[in-house]
């Protein structure tokens, strides 16, 4: 990640901590003496853990994504709701452990075997840490918690939820680490947008909210018409009045930017204008692209070559099983590298590595294959490795293959 590819390179490991990564025939010289075992892995790639920057692990356990491929928006969002709610009333009815706790064990597993080294969270309250680090696995959480309202008679606890769960962020912990996520454009007051953008500001966390994600979305905010309509009236939420044209995808970004870090999550329909906005911050704003889930609700092309030629801060993001078949980050590289063929290999191993870590304001060691840091590493091999082009030219083809290096016990 720091610079061209280590051939016939090699990494030291000791215990789960990462001691030098080099030239095999160096690295052989300065520690063969200690009595290291060599394990050769063969002809393939050694690169880093991967950083899923967007998903829901609540949903882990849904098999399937909900509905069809090329399923209306707001018809998905009508399950998802009617899911949480059926159940959040099977729960109030069992003495059993929560099936979000359940859901959420098992998306961190799967997440650790298919080789992420960190993951950008979207949770929802009530919220329990001990989801998150129970399995003491070796995966660093950055966990925004989700905050929705359109009406503040319903929804009164938002304020004082959010204030209370990033009061108690420790910037040091290792593993677990907080932001706040004002849920989306369509389901977020101006008024609750105000109160996260204060609440997050003062405690210097990141925010993460999805925003441009689908056409209706636009024409809500700036025309008051569109599916949305309909789906605010149901939920009983619809008040044209808050439609006026001023809380637009614009003005979103410019308040999103005044954050330590913005995570834009998907950006599908953002316009030039709007991506000129999230260039003009390179440091605070970035975007989560989630491939797979961009062609379940068949979306129009995505903005990629915009955003790369603006050098935005793109990463990858598998969204949740409720859109998405698993939780693999390395098919969502495979997904960028089939649908952009000229898009660099290289260009794609960084949006799954360390732009995430830099979009999630964690550190650099995440991401990279880093001395004296965790040695999350993955391995990525080809059935028939092509004749002599750029080994990472094959990196991202349909036939590769990618598995963790380490068993997936480690602990830190
Ligand atoms: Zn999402």
């Amino acid at each position: 990640m720091r610079g061209e590819p280590n051939e016939n390179g090699a990494v030291v490991v000791a215990g789960t901590t990462v001691l030098a990564v080099g030239d095999f025939q160096k690295i052989k010289r300065d520690f063969l003496v200690n009595d290291f075992e060599i394990v050769d892995l063969g002809d393939g790639l050694i690169v880093p853990g991967w950083v899923n920057a967007h998903t829901h692990l609540e949903f882990s356990d849904i098999e399937k994504p909900l509905g069809f491929p090329g399923i209306k928006f707001t018809d998905w969002i009508r399950k998802i709701v009617q899911r949480r709610f059926q159940a959040n009333s099977q729960e109030s009815n069992t003495d059993s452990a929560s099936s979000k706790s359940h859901a959420i064990e098992s998306g961190l597993q799967e997440s650790i075997q298919a080789g992420t080294r960190a993951i950008g969270e979207i949770a929802t309250a009530p919220f329990d840490i001990n989801d998150y680090t129970r399995l003491k696995a070796p995966i660093v959480t950055r966990c925004f918690l989700e905050q929705l309202g359109r009406d503040q008679a319903h929804y009164p606890h938002q304020e004082s939820e959010l204030t209370s769960f990033l009061s108690q962020n420790q910037p040091s912990h290792q593993t677990f680490k907080r932001g706040a996520s004002p849920h989306a454009p369509y389901s977020v007051s101006d008024l609750l947008f105000n109160q996260i953008q204060t609440i997050s500001r003062s405690a210097a966390t990141p925010v993460a909210m999805h925003v441009a994600e689908t056409v209706e979305e636009r024409d809500l905010l700036e025309s008051a018409s569109g599916d949305f309509v309909d789906l605010l009236k149901e939920f009983g939420s619809w008040n044209p009045a808050d439609y006026t044209g001023e809380m637009n995808i614009l003005s979103i970004l410019k308040r999103l930017a005044e954050a330590k870090h913005a995570l834009v999550v998907h950006g599908n329909y953002l316009n030039e204008q709007e991506l000129d906005l999230i260039a003009s911050h390179p440091e605070k704003m970035s975007i989560a692209f989630c491939p797979r889930t961009h062609r379940f609700f068949k979306h129009a092309e995505y903005p990629l070559q915009k955003m790369l030629d603006r050098k935005l801060n793109i990463c990858l993001g598998t969204d949740s099983r409720a859109s998405n078949p698993d939780l693999n980050l390395f098919k969502e590289a495979q997904e960028v590298a089939s649908s952009f063929p000229n898009l660099s290999p290289d260009t794609i191993l960084e949006m799954a590595t360390i732009n995430g870590s830099r979009a999630l304001g964690l550190p650099a060691s995440i991401g990279t294959i880093s001395a004296d840091h965790h040695a999350s590493l993955n391995f990525i091999s080809h059935p028939e490795i092509p004749p002599p082009i750029r080994p990472t030219d094959w990196m991202f083809d349909e036939a590769s293959q990618c598995k963790p290096v380490f068993k997936v016990e480690s602990t830190i």
